[in-house]
């Protein structure tokens, strides 16, 4: 049997129609960027995330950059993240050129270990970024208890945990604002680049409608330097119609998600430990092996796709060399870069696929 890492076939198949007729919609509006299509993307998502507002933008990586942006980071501010991140979330701060403070994941639940954050603040802390990494949602509590103490910004990178929840709110209304990213293969999807801000900050809200569209909220009259980097209508309109199927699809992520965590039974492989329902979008299904990359081998054998996220992490990564950092700076992130193994978990995954993983899972020796 040969089992993808993902596939958008069941997914897009299933709204062939609405998707066409989205585009159809936008085609013969002869209107391109910056429509209705857009504000009513907007409007549904802030509503989604339970927020005032939400602006679409062109990236995750450009709302994580705008979202600096607006609350005026810059060089000579310090900026918390996690050490095992992807590594748009660090670009976004070296781009406004602050320092970027890595900080361990807790190997448990693979977010950052907020007890080790307190103790890297400095005058010159300006801000957390949370990442809900593999769409496992992060405790919050301990983070806002200690952004509120230092007065620093709660950001969520939230591009891997669209819809998922903390207690009785919504990822993207967890913290000061969010970020998220719609490229196709995230938990939500354009069919092409995308990205969104929530927040129920009027201020931060207001300097991000302006950034996205050249620092200007009236044609021609620029009130700040801005970046070109706005949601188009087609994805927007396209979007719109995917959003509509998220919680199904997440209901769908879950359940195979649970099958995992109940019949992959090999003590050379080990799991996350599972968080509560709503906490866990399953953006990723990682396991963990001290012979990664034999496993890889192993289930590329036997026809099954694997992923590795990440396999270089972000302190070693040749784009950050001027850090200067070496191996052994940050062990956590270092042993998940050479244990982690993403295996297959998509929208339509039939009941042998998943059946068919675990048991090639359980017979590795
Ligand atoms: C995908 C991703 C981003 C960047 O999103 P793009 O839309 O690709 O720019 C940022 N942070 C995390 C954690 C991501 O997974």
């Amino acid at each position: 049997m040969l089992v993808p890492f993902t596939s958008f076939k069941v997914m897009h198949g299933g709204i062939r129609d609405e998707l066409i007729s989205g585009f159809e919609s936008v085609l013969d509006s002869q209107w391109f960027i910056m429509g209705e299509q857009l504000k009513r993307f907007e409007e549904e998502y802030a509503k989604f995330c339970g927020t005032k507002y939400c602006v679409g933008v062109a990236s995750g990586l450009d709302a994580l950059r705008i979202i600096l942006m607006a609350y005026g980071i810059k060089e000579g501010d310090e900026v918390i993240v996690p050490s095992n991140t992807y590594i748009a979330t660090a670009l976004a701060v070296s781009f406004v050129g602050a320092k970027l403070i890595f900080i361990e994941p807790d190997i448990k639940t693979l977010n950052m270990d907020s007890k080790l954050i307190e103790e890297k603040i400095t005058l010159r802390t300006k801000a957390i970024i949370v990442v809900h990494l593999y769409g496992r949602v992060v405790n919050m509590d301990d983070i806002i208890k200690i952004a509120d103490k230092y007065n620093l910004k709660v950001i969520e990178d939230a591009a891997q945990a669209h819809g998922g929840y903390f207690k009785e709110n919504r990822v993207g209304n967890l913290g000061d604002v969010a970020a998220f990213s719609f490229y196709p293969g995230k938990n939500l999807g354009a069919l092409g680049d995308g990205g969104a801000i929530t927040t129920n900050d009027k201020d931060v809200a207001n300097k991000a409608y302006s950034i996205r569209n050249y620092g200007s909220n009236k044609k021609y009259y620029n009130e700040i330097k801005g970046l070109n980097s706005r949601l188009d209508e087609i994805q927007a309109a396209l979007l719109l119609v995917k959003l509509s199927k998220l919680d199904i699809w997440t209901k769908e992520r879950r359940e195979i998600a649970e099958k995992y965590y109940n019949g992959i039974q090999n003590n050379r492989i080990k799991l996350p430990l599972k968080a509560k329902n709503d906490e866990n979008v399953y953006h990723i299904f990682p396991v963990f092996c001290d012979e990664r990359d034999r496993l890889k081998d192993y289930l590329i054998s036997n026809g099954i796709e694997t992923l590795i996220h990440y396999p270089i992490p972000i302190h070693l990564q040749k784009a950050y060399s001027e850090l200067k950092y070496k191996v052994g700076d940050f062990k956590i992130a270092e042993t998940i870069s050479r244990e982690e193994l993403s295996i297959p978990l998509f929208i339509g995954m039939k009941d042998e696929e998943i059946e068919y993983v675990i048991e090639i899972l359980n017979k590795f020796r």
